[in-house]
């Protein structure tokens, strides 16, 4: 990490994000006080990109919360739809309404399909390890895609067939069609989001693959 830092500065403040951590009570504030919650104008016709996905999902209504962190523009996403069946999502917090349209149809035409042209099963779930967290990225005083919601960790892909490929171990170890499936979906991942980290970029992200929008310009590893 000290090395990566030494030659690539700008690229190190964008390091780790780490385990991402629920948010707790001190980060909650309480959302202001509207008896029915409607989404601002341009936040419109994203969801309803989203909602032509047929993600499942449910508008939040905005929060600031202290230090600087936001949740702006987030639904909560219980599931998405592959080309014929519906994708489970485990631990997801808020997201950002692009994050979600983007991840669907990263999950959809990116993941569900590498899954059956490699491993001859569809995805059925999709394992994170969160999305909004207040914090800063590890070891900086630079805030993560994650305190703004703008950033899913993923952790593994369970197909409908019962396998379960996990980042952590299938990376480097597995079989050689889920390394290659690993490897495939980090490099589909890359063409849709901004910003996508991996076991290749550093040891914080030995467990998962980070994927951010919002990010101004691409940044693949
Ligand atoms: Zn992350």
């Amino acid at each position: 990490m000290r090395r990566i830092a030494l030659l690539l500065p700008a690229v190190a403040l964008l390091a780790a994000c780490g385990s991402v951590v629920p948010e707790g009570p001190k980060q909650q504030t309480v959302a202001r006080s509207t008896a029915v919650f409607t989404p601002r104008p341009e936040a419109r016709q994203c969801l309803a990109e989203l909602g032509a996905s047929k993600a499942n999902f449910t508008p939040v209504p905005d929060q600031y919360f202290e230090r600087g962190c936001s949740t702006l523009n987030t639904v909560r996403l219980t599931s998405l739809q592959s080309d014929d069946a519906v994708l489970a999502l485990d631990r997801l917090g808020p997201v950002t309404c692009p994050l979600a349209t983007t991840f669907a149809a990263w999950a959809r035409f990116g993941v569900d399909r590498a899954a059956r042209q490699i491993l001859g099963s569809p995805l059925a779930r999709i394992e994170t390890m969160g999305s909004y967290s207040c914090r800063n990225v590890a070891g900086t005083a630079r805030r993560s895609g994650h305190a703004s919601a703008n950033a899913i960790d993923v952790s593994a892909f369970i197909l409908a067939d019962g396998r379960r490929i996990p980042v952590l171990g299938g990376w480097n170890g597995g079989s050689a069609s889920e390394r290659q499936f690993l490897r495939t979906v980090h490099q589909s991942a890359c063409r849709r989001f901004g910003m996508v980290l991996g076991p290749d970029y550093n040891k914080a992200h030995h467990d998962h693959l980070h994927v951010e929008t919002g990010f101004p310009g691409d940044f693949c590893r």
